[in-house]
This record gives C-alpha cells, sequence and structure tokens, in this order.
C-alpha cells in the first residue's frame, strides 16, 4: 500500500527533475518501489495495467528509464530482456542458469575496492554470482558440490 508520505515523496523526486507526478509514473513507482522480484518491463507492465489498463508498453519502458537514470531503481541486463531492481542500493544477485531466478543478498562490509581501481569514483556496485538456485538443484538432483563439476565453472563476476 501506498501511503500519502510516499506520494508526496515521489511528488518531489518528480518536482526535483522536472517532470510532472502523472498517474502512470505513480502507479509503476507504486509497482517497482521496494520491489524485490527484479521485474522486466513486460512484467512491470501487465502489473501496472491492472490498474491503468490504457498504459503502453512503450511508456512503461520510458517511465523506467527515466528512474533508472533518477536513481530511483537499477537497470541490470539480461541477455535477452532488461530486467529492473526496485532496491538501487548496493548489493548482490544470486542468478540462476536454469530458471533465470533472481535473488538478492547483502554485500560484505566494508566492500573494499581492488587496488588497481584507485582513482576510480564507483557510484554502484554489483555482485554477480551464477549457479543454480536451491529449487533447480533439488529438481535436478545437483548436489550442492556440483561446482566441480560444470564445465564453465558457475561463478563469475561483472
Ligand atoms: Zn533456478
Ligand atoms: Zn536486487
Amino acid at each position: 500500500m501506498m501511503t500519502k508520505k510516499t506520494i508526496d515523496r515521489f511528488r518531489q523526486i518528480c518536482n526535483v527533475h522536472h517532470c510532472r507526478c502523472t498517474v502512470q509514473r505513480l502507479a509503476v513507482y507504486r509497482y517497482i518501489c521496494g520491489n524485490t522480484a527484479h521485474p522486466s518491463v513486460d512484467e512491470i507492465w501487465a502489473n501496472v495495467k491492472k490498474e491503468i489498463p490504457t498504459i503502453t508498453r512503450e511508456s512503461v519502458f520510458r517511465i523506467m528509464m527515466e528512474f533508472s537514470e533518477w536513481g530511483l531503481v537499477y537497470r541490470m541486463d539480461k541477455i535477452t530482456n532488461a530486467c529492473f531492481d526496485g532496491i538501487a542500493g548496493n548489493h548482490g544477485h544470486l542468478i540462476c542458469r536454469k530458471c533465470g531466478a533472481i535473488i538478492d543478498f547483502n554485500l560484505p562490509k566494508p566492500l573494499t575496492i581492488p587496488s588497481d581501481a584507485v582513482g576510480f569514483c564507483p557510484d554502484h556496485i554489483e555482485l554477480r554470482v551464477s549457479g543454480i538456485c536451491a529449487a533447480c538443484a533439488e529438481k535436478t538432483g545437483h548436489a550442492a558440490d556440483s561446482s566441480k563439476k560444470s564445465p564453465h565453472g558457475n561463478t563469475s563476476t561483472n
């Protein structure tokens, strides 16, 4: 549920970016704010349409691009489709190679930047770990020691 306080805060955010707080923007914000499901544009569209049946996929995409420029969400590029993170702050992602599930995890604190990046000012840190999620591992009878058998090795960062 969206409180009046949240709506007021979103109005302020729109003001700062010289945009009108339209019902479309507000509906998209309401759906994505704090959303941990990492939805794609199509998923966001499907949900916002329940509230605003006339909204187009293009509008949803445009609004999401605005939101990522404003730092409200973080745009994650998947190979086939972009999806968006309702939590823009630094955190890590466990990405299942089988079902595509994206699961948040907290980064270790304090997080040290590699020494060869001295002089670089980071503004967003994301750690991606690919592998097989618990549900898929159970389905396929994959044991937790599968990392040793994986042809590519199942952890990577970027
Ligand atoms: Zn999975
Ligand atoms: Zn996330």
